[in-house]
């Protein structure tokens, strides 16, 4: 099902993901999963084809489709495979506040490699001691001279050991309110003091690479401070309203992914030489699965909608986030109990499906940190 109506162009997007995924992923799927490895060759293949990065502004060399475009595309390569469709489409993870944040120059330099798979991107944040409380990071950044120095370590940066660049939130003041103390860098990955190490053991999403990222005296050049130096947190929080609509659109493409397998396996799952879908306790769970799915869509796309007119929302975009995520969760579990002991092996998709989509509930903001903010925006705290 389509959610809110597309126009011509649109369909035809999402009927070229809906293609592409399904002809190029299953090729990477699981061998990228086993071993823990990014899919280079879909990566560039991807890119090659224009799905990388179609938010970007022609200027820079993307498609300026919008965040409504990226969105089916992140949905049409996700109900494929959830850990190469954020490999694949990840790659650009940062464009978003270098975009609105970033100089001319900087834009100049960094995106146009992104959406023609030159180059892969990454927004560093996480730090060992702080998470959701973004405001409590270390990493801190010392001008000198014509540079900024930065010292700290990231955790868990998506592409950390394979992107070519970063956007690294930093504390610049020591004073101040709490939320104007941080500046962000893009900062060339390649530079002396960088050491990366790439996370092994991850439950899903193994394709897409994560790592440990240290800093040790690393010299930016001071053009390389991103927008206002202060201003830090609140491109980060720029980013998150902005990357909280794909990781809902990589939600409901998981769910609708795992929902196609379970309809597939209760038409030919036979119990006591009846078929899984002739039982009523089956049709009533398909039924919720996929309204709930298509409700998670349609709010998805009203919020792309909303930041393709530029109106940004951040409620609204938690809104999407939690719940696309929350219901992910729960259809890829009821998908999994319709398979039964064949949902436990790993050569059942579906045994990775359910891997994949915890991540969804972590990443980009934790499930509580999305009602937090919904609820505060609402109650006006
Ligand atoms: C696969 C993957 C990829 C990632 N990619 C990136 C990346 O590219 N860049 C990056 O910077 N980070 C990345 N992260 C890190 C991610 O953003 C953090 O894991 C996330 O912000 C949560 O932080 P935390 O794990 O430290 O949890 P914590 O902040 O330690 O929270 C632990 C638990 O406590 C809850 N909690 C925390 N504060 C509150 C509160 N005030 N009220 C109620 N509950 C609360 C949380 O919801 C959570 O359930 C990635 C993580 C994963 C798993």
């Amino acid at each position: 099902m389509a959610g809110i109506e597309l126009d011509r162009e649109q369909e035809d997007v999402k009927l070229a993901a809906r293609e592409f995924a399904e002809r190029e992923i299953p090729k990477f799927s699981k061998s990228c999963d086993e071993r823990e490895e990014f899919p280079w060759k879909l990566w560039k293949k991807a890119s090659k084809h224009g799905f990388v990065g179609v938010f970007i502004d022609k200027k820079y060399d993307g498609r300026e489709l919008g965040y409504f475009d990226n969105a089916l595309i992140w949905e049409e390569f996700h109900r494929v495979d959830p850990g190469c469709g954020f490999a694949a489409l990840g790659t650009t993870i940062g464009a978003e506040t270098l975009e609105l944040n970033g100089s001319e120059g900087l834009k100049e330099k960094y995106l146009p490699h992104l959406p023609k798979g030159e180059a892969i991107m990454a927004i560093m944040v996480t730090e060992p001691g702080a998470g959701s409380d973004v405001a409590g990071i270390d990493s801190k950044a010392v001008k000198e001279g014509g540079y900024w120095v930065l010292n700290g370590t990231k955790m868990f940066s998506t592409n950390g050991s394979i992107a070519d660049y970063a956007v690294v939130l930093c504390r610049t003041e020591d004073h101040g309110e709490r939320y104007t103390r941080f500046s962000t860098f893009i900062v060339d990955l390649k530079s002396d003091g960088i050491k990366r190490v790439k996370l092994r053991g991850k439950l899903g999403m193994r394709a897409s690479d994560t790592a440990e990222v240290h800093f040790e005296d690393v010299y930016v050049p001071k053009e390389n401070l991103m927008g206002k130096r202060g201003r830090g947190f609140h491109h980060v929080m720029d980013f998150f309203n902005r990357s909280r609509t794909w990781v809902a659109a990589q939600a409901v493409g998981v769910a609708q992914g795992a929902l196609e397998m379970a309809v597939k396996c209760a038409r030919e799952k036979k119990v006591s030489g009846t078929p899984l879908s002739n039982f009523q306790a089956i049709q009533f769970r398909v039924a919720e699965m996929a309204t709930e799915i298509e409700a998670a869509r349609a709010l998805t796309h009203k919020v792309c909608i909303a930041i393709d007119r530029r109106e940004v929302i951040p409620e609204l975009s938690a809104m999407a986030k939690w719940y696309a995520a929350k219901i992910c969760m729960e259809v890829v579990d009821g998908c999994l109990q319709i398979y039964g002991r064949d949902g436990c092996f790993s050569d059942c998709d579906i045994s990775r499906f359910s891997r994949d989509a915890k991540a969804l509930e972590i990443y980009e903001g934790t499930k509580e940190i999305e009602k937090w903010l919904i609820g505060r925006k609402i109650l006006g705290v």
